[in-house]
């Protein structure tokens, strides 16, 4: 099998993390450090194996309670490992932290300057409460405002002024295992608006499992899951989606190839 590239997990919260490398072909993969404590696991991952890089950064569900000097400091201090790839999670979470949008756009702006200080990408996560598009459109005003050309729209949902907003900075667009789902047709139409080269999957592991897994356990390997499934949509054979997302992933998280 070819190679494959998660571009995000959350490995360290995995039961097993060294033996989820390797599976189903994966080659290389992004582990998410979006907390001090992550980012601290996903670094040590990184450094014991080379197929692991790491972000650090903030998760929006974490800024109420974490955000502080002493935090950012840290973090600013993490971002410089040379493994280290991308900052993020940041974003908006209106789902598990719909009273905290103001604290969450904060640190949301300190994380996109931080990317372009450190010249990284910036992974943005995105969740509305039910029915609702707060996030997604406070997302995309953030965006703008920053104006940071190098980012990555996070397990996309498919609304569509976020998306856009992300394509005009020349941000790239990923897809989870939520875009398997049978009711998913925001998210399937906008995975087949996105360009071509600006195409992302990942897994999310161990959340969001896509089917033939859903409601499993997540695993980075499973990222083949979710290429099927786009590639089917674009018309694409498995090869020539796998072509295609790999060498996007490389090109946006400068990874050195295998
Ligand atoms: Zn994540």
């Amino acid at each position: 099998m070819a190679r494959m590239i998660d571009t995000h997990c959350h490995l360290d919260m995995l039961e097993d993390p060294a033996s989820a490398l390797g599976e189903l072909g994966l080659t290389q993969l992004v582990s998410i450090g979006a907390s001090v404590q992550h980012a601290h696991n996903a670094i040590a991952l990184a450094e014991g194996h080379p197929e692991v890089f790491a972000s650090v950064g903030l998760h929006p569900t974490d800024v109420k309670d974490s955000d502080s000097p002493e935090t950012r400091a840290e973090l600013e201090a993490l971002s410089l490992h040379p493994r280290v790839v991308a900052i993020g999670e940041s974003g908006l979470d209106d789902y598990w932290a719909h009273d905290q949008l103001g604290v969450q756009r904060e640190a949301f702006l300190w994380q996109l300057d931080l990317g372009r200080r450190r010249d990284l990408p910036v992974i943005v996560h995105t969740r509305d409460a039910p029915g609702g598009e707060r996030a997604s459109q406070g997302c995309a005003e953030i965006i703008k405002e920053a104006n940071w050309t190098r980012g990555i729209l996070h397990c996309c949902n498919g609304h569509a002024g976020l998306l856009r907003a992300a394509l005009d900075l020349g941000w790239s667009v990923s897809f989870a295992g939520n875009l398997t789902y049978k009711n998913a047709h925001a998210i399937q139409e906008a995975a087949r608006f996105v360009p071509m080269d600006r195409l992302l999957v990942e897994t999310d592991a161990p959340f969001l499992a896509p089917v033939p897994r859903r409601g499993k356990p997540n695993r980075p390997g499973y990222v083949r899951y979710t290429l099927q499934f786009l590639a089917a949509l674009r018309g694409l054979s498995e090869q020539e989606a796998e072509a295609i997302t790999d060498a996007n992933a490389r090109a946006v998280y400068r990874l050195p190839l295998t």
